[in-house]
């Protein structure tokens, strides 16, 4: 039989490259990982945690405001970007070294350099060659550029992220994910935010009760929503940049984020030199539900396959893999009921199906809601609502979808997703004794 280097290389040390090559040493395989950028990806790096910081920096401004009413004499605050940007460099850096700690740990041998496929068995880097019994494409997504003129003159979220000087001004153009989140963020920070998105509500495929409503929050909040506005030009002018609709509606900004979507990292990776099939629409690389690319021993997992680009997600599958090629336990994720927050101002939490889907589905759906203004906002004099939404199937029971907008939803559906996961029934939600004064009792407590 053939030998090789590793048993196991893995490109790319994000999220699922570094879940799976540690899970795969853990099991006795000779495990190697490689890295062209920093080790810890874009959750660690240049997603969900440095964004995550800003979130919680702008949340400032919410208790600043409130603390009024609350019996505080508050000193009008000042924000400085440029701390807070040296602040969130120095933890991501720390967490880097973590990573770095981790994989050495484990006795996965790090190369660093960008990789490519040479052939099916083999792995480049830099100037090195390394064979594989088995391979695993972790290399994740980056933000996409649709053919819109002058579109170099945004900026995106890695660049947003280390923006060393406040915008006074900032256009985000599209209204996903990462739209909605920095929108909040930077209105936090107290930018006068434009979002310019072409569908008529942020956040498509979502929960309606839940889009409107995030319309609604965001536009109370001061940010401008410019909704069926299709970028066709950005360019610039004596006072910034200034972005033109195909409909002929103008803005202006002294920046312009572009969050118009992401894309898989399979350019330029050698896979057709490895016989990889990839999804000519996408770019995605096609896999099974193991993760199993068009050739057998190569495997794929996270953002690259255009699943759900989740951290969690990403964890998830790689883990599947390792344990299933090597230990003995093969097993595949569940795609179909995975919890996921938004981390907008006020926050979104969901899983499962929204009315829509389930009606669309063929369910006979009771729908289940509670629409209140939290009790913090009370003496904070805060107008801003809470809105929770069951879908349930009529027929069963069965909790087919949750949906909440309001402070923390993020945490609140994690807690109410094992009970989803587990089959929960409404009557299993009525039988709950609530908690008091919570928010999150509502939960129970809806008839
Ligand atoms: P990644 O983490 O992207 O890792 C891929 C790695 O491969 C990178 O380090 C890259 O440098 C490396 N690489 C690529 N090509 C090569 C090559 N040829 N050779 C060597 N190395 C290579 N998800 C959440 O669950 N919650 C959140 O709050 C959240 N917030 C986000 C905020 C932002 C701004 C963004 C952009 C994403 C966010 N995500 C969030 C999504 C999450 O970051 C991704 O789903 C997750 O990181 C995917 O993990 P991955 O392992 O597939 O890829
Ligand atoms: P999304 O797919 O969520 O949003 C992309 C946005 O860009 C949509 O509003 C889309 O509009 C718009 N768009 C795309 N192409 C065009 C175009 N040519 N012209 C005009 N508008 C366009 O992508 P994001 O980059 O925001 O996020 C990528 C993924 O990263 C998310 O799906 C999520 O999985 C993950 N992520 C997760 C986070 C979390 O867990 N909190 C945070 C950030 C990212 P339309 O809807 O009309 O198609």
């Amino acid at each position: 039989m053939r030998s090789y280097d590793y048993d196991l290389v893995t490109i790319g040390a994000g999220s699922g490259g570094v879940a799976a090559s540690r899970r795969a040493a853990a099991l006795g395989a000779k495990v190697a990982i490689c890295e062209g950028d920093r080790v810890g990806g874009t959750c660690v790096i240049r997603g969900c945690v440095p964004k995550k910081l800003m979130m919680y920096a702008a949340q400032f401004a919410d208790a600043f405001a409130d603390a009024a009413g609350y019996g505080w004499t508050v000193v009008p605050p000042d924000f400085d970007l440029t701390r807070l940007v040296q602040a969130k460099n120095a933890e991501t850096a720390r967490l880097e070294g973590i990573y770095r700690t981790m994989i050495a740990n484990a006795g996965v041998t790090l190369l660093e350099g960008r990789a490519t496929l040479v052939d099916a068995h083999t792995v480049a880097v830099g100037d090195r060659r390394v064979s594989a019994r088995h391979i695993l494409i972790a290399t994740g997504g980056a933000p996409s550029h649709p053919p819109i003129d002058g579109l170099e003159l945004a900026i995106d979220s890695n660049q947003l992220l280390d923006l060393q000087e406040q915008p006074r001004r900032l256009l985000v153009l599209g209204a996903g994910y990462i739209a909605v989140e920095f929108a909040g963020i930077f209105a936090g920070f107290g930018t006068e935010v434009t979002m310019a998105y072409r569908a008529d509500l942020p956040l498509r495929g979502f929960d309606t009760d839940i889009r409107t409503r995030l319309a609604t929050a965001m536009a109370d909040r001061g940010i401008t929503l410019a909704h069926g506005f299709e970028p066709e030009k950005i360019e610039r002018t004596p006072n910034g940049i200034r972005c033109h609709a195909k409909d002929g509606r103008t803005v202006e900004a002294d920046a312009v984020l572009n969050a118009l979507g992401r894309h898989p990292n399979t350019a330029g990776l050698g896979l057709e030199a490895a016989g990889v099939e990839v999804d000519a629409r996408t770019g995605a690389i096609v896999v099974s539900a193991d993760s199993r690319t068009s050739v057998a021993h190569i495997y794929a997992v996270g953002d690259v396959t255009g699943r759900a680009a989740l951290t969690p997600v990403a964890i998830a599958e790689g883990r599947a893999f390792a344990e299933s090629v090597f230990g003995d336990t093969p097993r595949v994720i569940d795609h179909r009921l995975i919890a996921t927050a938004v981390f907008s101002q006020p926050p979104i939490g969901t899983i499962g199906l929204s009315e829509a889907a389930a009606t669309a589905a063929g369910h006979a759906v009771t729908v289940f809601e509670a629409d209140f203004r939290p009790m913090k906002h009370t003496l904070a004099g805060r107008a801003e609502r809470a809105y929770m939404k069951l879908v349930v199937d009529a027929d069963s029971d069965t909790v087919l979808g949750a949906h909440l907008i309001g402070a923390d939803s993020g945490e609140i559906i994690q807690a109410l997703a094992i009970a989803i996961t587990l089959g929960a029934t409404k009557a299993d939600l009525d039988r709950t004794l609530a908690v008091h004064p919570t928010a999150a009792e509502e939960l129970v407590l809806m008839r």
